[in-house]
């Protein structure tokens, strides 16, 4: 069947008949996190949201792609932080049928020898010019299963080893059981979108042998996010044994190795294409998997989602054509630096309002502002900038302001105590330095964050940070990166032109430990020689650098560009006519 893409000129009958007919639909992305909407709490960091951007670009170019995820009744979590600064958490509790329809098929998936009964929920994802992509949300909770068993799509990232393996079996089998159902009956790619769907290839191996090996790995595409262990599920075979089936279990062990399963390791044994998600973390990645066919294929965000509305005019007048091909944002070179500048106040506006109305906290929108907000995992080092608290003040005084946001995985101690030292240290330098941590992150405050802050901090743990997307929104809207050398910056950083870098270029190729020190000094010293004295006194020079910005960087690290570099490299699919 030849591929198609909305965009092409075809006859309006076909065009609805491919848009409607599941059969017509030839990529299945699987990605146990999926933003939808800021408020379908269905996601918990960047890996969500670039799923989320990842279809939205399908859409709006036509792509016929089905995404499939979990429903997650008690979202992430909310986020609270108490008077002492430290995190506690509650269910999120929402509405799905506020948001997403219930749909009639039914599935089931053995875990411990029972069948669970497993339904689904539609959201559809519109493009621009229409088309729609189904994302189908997995779902547990009704009568008919056991309590226990209700609660499997409850809470993301939730619970022990066990509900993962549980929600991950969901995931792969049920996932695939119910797309068969709904009639996909021609998907000729599945993408795992990091590992946690991997038990799609058991499912695959039930419908066509355990001989056909070939056509499996044809069939299946994998991402790997991250080179951290925390973000790498591993299952000893006891358990799986236990939860699945022995005979799962004594294949596993023959297919995968001897000792526990990761879920990366599935991924990368059955795919024919495995990417990461930068050229560093590519590197990294294959040294830590020890696997040389890893290529990278960089990270993006969706232009038109990240893009405040300043600037959305602004390229409407002077790249028109934009949302839909975001390359051509190199015109951001001719925008006049007045407007420039006046879009990007009213976006800091409009983020000192939400303080205000949050924090009752008034910000002065003069001053330099600047942001940092993402999951608080211990090496992504929100508190970097405080090594040396009188050092900061220093430099600071006056002149600098701080706007944070974040949250720690309600297990993971050390996030929760750098939160809480933050909170502290904020507290104790208020009058001279403000610090403002807004709870709750989500994707309406990362896009208040990342168009109203002046300036966009990241300072990761080199080489950690596989890829980082929150720098790309930044640079959507015209706000510098000032970052440590990792992920996707060593591709967009040109020093002085679209940003800053904190401390050395990197050479680690590997998760070793280095002198953490330096790179605080280092951030110090360009705040108070470079960034500081460009913002108040060579302000025409940041304006063009903000130009610059949009330029280099926006042009390239948007998820258009992205998937039609999945298109032609992994799904095998050549981009025509657009
Ligand atoms: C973009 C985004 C992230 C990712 O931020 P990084 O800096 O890449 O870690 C996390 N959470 C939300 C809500 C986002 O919108």
């Amino acid at each position: 069947m030849a591929l198609m893409c909305y965009h092409e000129n075809i006859g309006e009958s076909l065009r609805d008949m491919m848009e409607h007919n599941p059969a017509f639909r030839s990529i299945a992305y699987f990605s146990m996190e999926i933003g939808l909407e800021s408020d379908i709490p269905t996601y918990a960091g960047g890996l969500g949201i670039l799923a989320g951007d990842i279809l939205r670009s399908a859409a709006d170019l036509g792509l016929p792609m089905v995404g499939v995820t979990l429903l997650y009744r008690q979202g992430y979590f909310h986020q609270i932080i108490d008077e002492n600064g430290w995190q506690l958490s509650k269910p999120q509790e929402w509405n799905p049928e506020d948001k997403l329809e219930l749909l009639p098929n039914e599935v089931a998936v053995n875990i411990e020898g029972r069948p669970v009964r497993v339904r689904t929920w539609c959201y559809e994802v519109m493009g621009r010019s229409g088309y729609h992509v189904p994302v189908y949300l997995l779902d547990t909770d009704f009568d008919g299963n056991a309590q226990e068993d209700r609660k499997l799509t409850g809470v993301l990232y939730g619970g022990d080893l066990k509900y993962r393996l549980c929600q991950e079996m969901i995931l792969g089998i049920g996932g695939l059981r119910m797309l068969r159902d709904l009639g996909y009956s021609n998907i000729r790619t599945f993408h795992l979108n990091e590992g946690h769907a991997g038990f799609l290839t058991l499912e695959l191996i039930r419908e066509l042998g355990f001989e056909d090996y070939d056509r499996i790995r044809e069939q299946l595409v994998f991402t790997t996010h991250t080179p951290v262990p925390a973000g790498i599920d591993h299952f000893p075979y006891e358990l799986i044994e236990r939860v699945m089936s022995p005979t799962f279990a004594q294949y596993l062990r023959h297919m995968v190795g001897p000792d526990g399963m990761s879920m990366v390791d599935i991924g990368l044994r059955y795919s024919h294409l495995k990417n990461a998600v930068s050229k560093k973390h590519a590197e990294v990645s294959r040294n830590l998997f020890n696997d040389d066919s890893i290529i990278p294929i960089s990270n993006g965000v969706h232009s038109h989602t990240w893009t405040c509305s300043g600037f959305k005019k602004l390229f409407d007048e002077y790249a028109p054509g934009w949302a839909n091909d975001p390359g051509r944002l190199v015109l951001a070179l001719k925008l006049p630096d007045e407007e420039v500048w006046r879009a990007h106040q009213a976006a800091k506006m409009r983020l000192l309002a939400r303080i205000l109305e949050d924090k009752g906290e008034e910000l002065d929108p003069e001053k330099l502002t600047i942001g940092f907000a993402r999951r608080f995992a211990t090496y992504k080092r929100a508190d970097l900038m405080l090594k040396d608290v009188k050092r900061l003040v220093d430099i600071c005084s006056g002149q600098v302001q701080f706007v944070l946001s974040g949250k720690a995985h309600p297990n993971d101690e050390e996030g929760k105590a750098m939160l809480q030292r933050i909170y502290q240290v904020a507290k104790e330098i208020k009058t001279v330095v403000p610090i403002i941590f807004l709870e709750n992150y989500d994707m309406e405050l990362a896009h208040l964050m990342t168009s109203g802050c002046d300036l966009w901090f990241n300072t990761p743990l080199r080489p950690r940070e596989a890829s980082g997307t929150s720098g790309m929104k930044a640079a959507h809207n015209g706000v510098l990166n000032f970052s440590t050398l990792d992920g996707w910056w060593i591709e967009g950083w040109i020093e002085d032109a679209t940003g800053w870098a904190i401390g050395p270029e990197p050479n680690e190729a590997q998760i070793i430990d280095y002198d953490e020190s330096q790179d605080a000094m280092a951030l110090y010293m360009k705040l108070e020689d470079k960034v500081i004295p460009t913002y108040y006194r060579r302000r025409e020079r940041w304006v063009s650098m903000m130009k610059q910005a949009i330029a280099l960087n926006a042009s390239y690290f948007n998820s258009h560009r992205t998937l039609k570099e999945y298109c032609e490299k992994a799904y095998g699919i050549a981009f025509r006519g657009l």
